[in-house]
């Protein structure tokens, strides 16, 4: 047998997925980050990996032939010659770095993909201030730092994490602005996702019980790994998300970028991956109904009929994709007299929405939307494909599978050269 191992490190917990050649899930293990103690981030992830890795049976331990990990994107640290730590690693989500701002608009394009205060760029120039900075030789993202405990390289990085930090994912190299800021320390050496690196260290293997030749690959982003995971392998097939926001991606021959509505893309192989979040999206269903509400209420709307309610559903003002408008105010008036016919104008609200975001992006050069899958807490609602396919004019399906470590375990199993290929 020829297994595949796909580890995930994502917001919440880490978890890994075993498949087999036919992609049929053989193991999952999960480990909740609540079982950290967050004393010591980069010895707690060492210990989730390790932690993971031994709950896999021993008899599909030896059938591994080879592992990818994910980490989150823009979650980052800086390492010695050996790949210590020498602080603290950064989260996806810490925003301290806004302060070296300014240092970077001075040198990065306008609008260019780094300039967020979370960037990886971003972040290492504000840790290149820090005391600890001098005992840095590599600065590294999470999913790298965790394949090099396991294959013991170090340096080495995909493009898919690369790309907040500037690498150019078009040349494949690092942008001269990029190298004119000296910071000094190693970047990693950017590789395709999915590039075999080398084998598993020896003495992990034969402590663990691994093979000796199972490869260790280049990892992703959570994000991509959850869009890997589905069955969208063609340019015009399309990946919803309908979790606490609204987030599409859409497969494309052709890339599109554009900062005003936050929009960029990432490289799959030669095809680009297309997408943008608004911020509309279940969070706001949840703010007026409870799970089971949104089960039962759902089921007596007729998704074939179009609501007239015309909302705007959102937390609170502010909307980048696919309207960009700091100031737009959530509209969820005028209020029927029903529960029913209440979530029935949401739910058609959020596709509209969804259907304007994908009509944009194809505005914009993305490749013609052909088909939709769906992943995230709405992706059961029956209702809302039936609405959203009467909205967006093509098939809408629910992902078999949205499991970011499934789509490590596919990574693992055969790289990204299959996108596009029928
Ligand atoms: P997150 O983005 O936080 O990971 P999830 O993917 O877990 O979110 O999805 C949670 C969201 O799914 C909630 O905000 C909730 O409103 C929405 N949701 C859950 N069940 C349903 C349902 N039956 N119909 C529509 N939306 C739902």
């Amino acid at each position: 047998m020829s297994l595949y191992l796909g580890i995930d490190f994502g917001t919440s917990g880490a978890r890994a997925t075993v498949i087999d050649k036919e992609t049929c899930t053989q193991f999952e293990g999960r480990y909740p980050f609540d079982m950290l103690k967050a004393f010591d981030l980069a010895h707690d992830w060492k210990n989730a990996l390790f932690t993971l890795l031994e709950g896999i049976p021993r008899e599909l331990r030896q059938e591994v032939r080879a592992i990818a990990i994910n980490g989150t994107s823009s979650t980052v640290l800086l390492c010695d010659s050996e790949g210590q730590p020498v602080d603290t690693p950064l989260l996806y989500n810490d925003a301290r770095g806004s302060v070296v701002m300014n240092e970077l608009k001075a040198v990065a394009p306008p609008n260019h993909t780094v300039l967020s205060a979370t960037s990886s760029l971003t972040k290492l120039l504000w840790m290149s201030q820090l005391p600890s900075f001098t005992e840095a030789t590599y600065f590294l993202h999470q999913a790298d730092w965790l394949a090099f405990l396991l294959h013991g390289q170090l340096g080495i990085s995909d493009y898919h994490n690369a790309l907040k930090l500037g690498y150019d994912v078009e040349k494949l190299e690092y942008p001269d602005w990029l190298k004119q800021l000296q910071i000094p320390v190693r970047l990693p050496k950017v590789i395709a996702p999915g590039t075999p690196i080398v084998e598993l260290r020896a003495d992990i293997a034969d402590k663990l019980g691994f093979r000796r030749d199972c490869l260790v690959c280049a990892g992703t982003t959570d994000s991509i790994a959850a869009f890997l995971a589905s069955d969208a392998t063609l340019p015009g097939e399309a990946v919803t998300s309908l979790g606490s926001t609204l987030v599409l991606k859409l497969l494309s021959r052709t890339r599109v970028d554009d900062a005003r509505y936050g929009i960029y893309s990432h490289r799959l192989g030669d095809l680009w991956l297309t997408g943008g979040a608004s911020n509309t999206g279940g969070a706001v269903l949840k703010q007026f109904f409870t799970t089971e509400e949104l089960e039962s209420l759902s089921q007596e709307i007729d998704g074939l009929k179009a609501s007239q309610l015309d909302y705007y559903p959102l937390l609170k003002p502010g909307e980048r994709f696919p309207m960009n408008d700091p100031n737009l105010s959530p509209r969820l008036e005028p209020r029927p007299d029903t529960q029913v016919e209440f979530l029935h104008g949401l739910l058609e609200s959020i596709a509209r929405i969804e259907a304007r975001g994908y009509e944009l992006l194809q505005d914009l050069g993305a490749d013609k939307l052909t088909r939709v899958y769906t992943a995230g807490g709405g992706a059961g609602n029956r209702v809302w494909r039936i609405i959203r396919g009467r909205l967006l004019q093509v098939p809408v399906e629910c992902s078999v599978n949205a499991e970011a470590a499934f789509g490590t375990a596919l990574l693992a199993m055969r790289g990204i050269s299959s996108f596009g290929k029928p």
